[in-house]
């Protein structure tokens, strides 16, 4: 039952974030190559409200992505 795993990085991820005003789970690309902490100001495509998404590039190639609210 082993799982086998890509080591190969790929310049640009999929990640998710949930977004912070309407809940819904956002599928985003991610520059894995801009830096291991990244932020930046998005648009949520559902209800259209700019949020500060941050990312954080783990050692072992893991994405994580999460809102850090309703950017001003
Ligand atoms: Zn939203």
């Amino acid at each position: 039952m082993k799982k086998r795993r890509r080591k190969r990085r790929e310049a640009t991820v999929e990640s998710s974030y949930v977004c912070d005003i309407c809940g819904e789970e956002i599928v985003i690309p991610v520059d894995v190559s801009a830096g291991e902490s990244q932020e930046f100001v998005e648009d949520c495509p559902v209800c259209c409200h700019p949020q500060t998404i941050r990312i954080e590039v783990e050692t072992n190639g893991e994405v994580r992505a999460w809102s850090d609210g309703e950017a001003n």
